[in-house]
Order: C-alpha cells, then sequence, then structure tokens
C-alpha cells in the first residue's frame, strides 16, 4: 500500500499512522519490532541532525530492507528547513518529506513549499509532501522546566490555512492548534474548536499532522485523531525512553563492551513506548 493510501484509510477508518524519528539502529529496530508485533504500519523520520548522522541513503536502504521483509514501513525527511535539504532527502529516495519553513513569513512559506511540491510531484506523485503554518519557538525534543506559554500569534490562522493549502497542494498539512515540540511544565491545551474550523476550511481529504505530540493527554491525542490527524508525531517521549534505558544499562554493566548487549534494553525501551502510542492511536492490525 502506498503512503498516501494508508493515511487515506486511516482517515476513513479514525486511526493514526504513527511517526516516530530514529538516530541508531537499536532505535529503529525498536521501533519496528514494535510495527511487527501489532501488524501496524508506521513512518520513520529523521530530522535534519539526525540524518546526518544516520546517513541519507543510509536511512533509505534501511527502511527499503524492512519493506522488502513485509513491513508497511514508510521514511519521512521531518522538518526540513530549507529547499535545498528538501530536494536531496527526496533525491535520496526518502517517501515522504516535510518542508518546514514556519518560521518564514507566509508568503515564503508558500512559495518556498509550492517549489518542493511541483519538484516532487513532477518525479514521483507517491511521495506525500507535509507542510506547516503557525510557529512554536520550542526545541523538539527538549524536556523543560519550566512553563512555555504559546503566544497567540502562533496559532494556526483559518484563512491563512485555507490560502496556504489551496496555494500549495500539500498533502499533509501540520497546524499549531495548542501542540509545542518538546515537553513543557504545564499541560497542552488542544484548542478543539480550532481544528473544528480548519476542518471545515480545508478539503476533507488532507491529512492532519500532530507535531509535538509528546506531553498531549491521552484522551486529547484520540480526539485529535478521530478528527482527522492521521499522522502523530512523537520523538521526545520515544528518545526519553530509549536514553533513560540505555543510561540505565551502562550504569548498572560497567564492564559490559558489547553494544548489542547493553543496547538491548534501550532497544526494548523504545518497542514499549512505541507499542504503547500504536495503541493509542488505534493503530493495530489495520491492515
Ligand atoms: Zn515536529
Amino acid at each position: 500500500m502506498k503512503l498516501h493510501e494508508l493515511h487515506q484509510k486511516a482517515l476513513t477508518e479514525g486511526w493514526a499512522v504513527p511517526h516516530f524519528n530514529f538516530s541508531s539502529l537499536a532505535q529503529l529496530n525498536g521501533i519496528v519490532d514494535a510495527a511487527k508485533k501489532l501488524n501496524a504500519p508506521v513512518l520513520v523520520g529523521t530530522s535534519e541532525g539526525e540524518r546526518k548522522h544516520v546517513g541519507l541513503k543510509q536511512a533509505v536502504a534501511l527502511v527499503k530492507s524492512f519493506r522488502e521483509e513485509g513491513l508497511h514501513i514508510f521514511l519521512n525527511a521531518d522538518h526540513t528547513h530549507s529547499i535545498e535539504a528538501a530536494m536531496a532527502a527526496f533525491d535520496a529516495g526518502y517517501d515522504s518529506i516535510h518542508i518546514d519553513l514556519s518560521k518564514l513569513p507566509f508568503q515564503e512559506n508558500v512559495d518556498g513549499t509550492k517549489k518542493i511540491v511541483e519538484y516532487v510531484k513532477s518525479k514521483n506523485p507517491d511521495v506525500e509532501v507535509e507542510a506547516e503554518l503557525g510557529y512554536l519557538d520550542t526545541d523538539y525534543s527538549k524536556i523543560y522546566n519550566e512553563v512555555i506559554e504559546i503566544p497567540e500569534d502562533s496559532y494556526t490562522k483559518v484563512d491563512e490555512a485555507v490560502s496556504f493549502v489551496e496555494q500549495t497542494h500539500i498533502d499533509r498539512f501540520a497546524p499549531a492548534v495548542g501542540n509545542m515540540h518538546g515537553i513543557a511544565l504545564n499541560d497542552k491545551v488542544i484548542r478543539f474548536e480550532l481544528i473544528e474550523q480548519l476542518r471545515k476550511a480545508l478539503p476533507q481529504n488532507l491529512t492532519f499532522t500532530i507535531h509535538g505530540g509528546s506531553g498531549i493527554y491521552d484522551e486529547d491525542i484520540k480526539k485529535m485523531v478521530q478528527m482527522g490527524f492521521n499522522n502523530a508525531h512523537i520523538s521526545t517521549e520515544l528518545r526519553q525512553a530509549y536514553t533513560l534505558a540505555l543510561r540505565k544499562s551502562l550504569n548498572e554493566n560497567p564492564d559490559e563492551l558489547s553494544p548489542q548487549v547493553y543496547e538491548a534494553p534501550a532497544r526494548a525501551a523504545a518497542e514499549a513506548l512505541a507499542e504503547e502510542k500504536m495503541r493509542l492511536y488505534n493503530t493495530v492490525n489495520v491492515l
């Protein structure tokens, strides 16, 4: 099944394709273990920093190798902040490109996103393009020891969203509706009335993406999935689970030198976290 078909199926049936970031093989293996166990499709992503560590072609080859074994797994270039970085990921064989120019003024975001959609679709229409509107200036995977109030101006505006989607023809739309990257001390308050307005105003088959899913209440996530957020990102929580397990394993076994041994609990922790999220997103046995 193609990624686009997967997202449309998820939209019709009320579940979400989970998206997890990775930068190590043990992390990726943990995610894959969960997907196999639950018979779930999965989107894995690399940010610009992560892909530098893994290698663009290497990330593509790894994901392809799992797909050849029958898994419904796809690779996303998460938060690419330039046209060049987005094109490089497409050229290397990524299945999905997230062009994130949300920091730029509206029209520059539109123009850059449009350029990527045209580039990608002219060469391979099966590759999805995601873009975002509304800007949250928080670190992608940080746990903040402070309260972070989202500025009113950072929320996605409905009229801008309509114009943005009409002009760019993206496959997936990532709005700012109370979600933010990282986890802060305060609760993430999701504006459901804004989501309703966006859903009404935008094309019905448009996939919405949840960014900054870590730290949103489970009940709110479930509701968002039912409202058409059929692509859901978790990064901070998975990194946290993986890293804490790895640190504990290294501390408890200071003489152990074999990565396959001391990384095993970290892989298992990534698997457990991925499994928990797949259950939350209603992604079990959907194929
Ligand atoms: Zn994100």
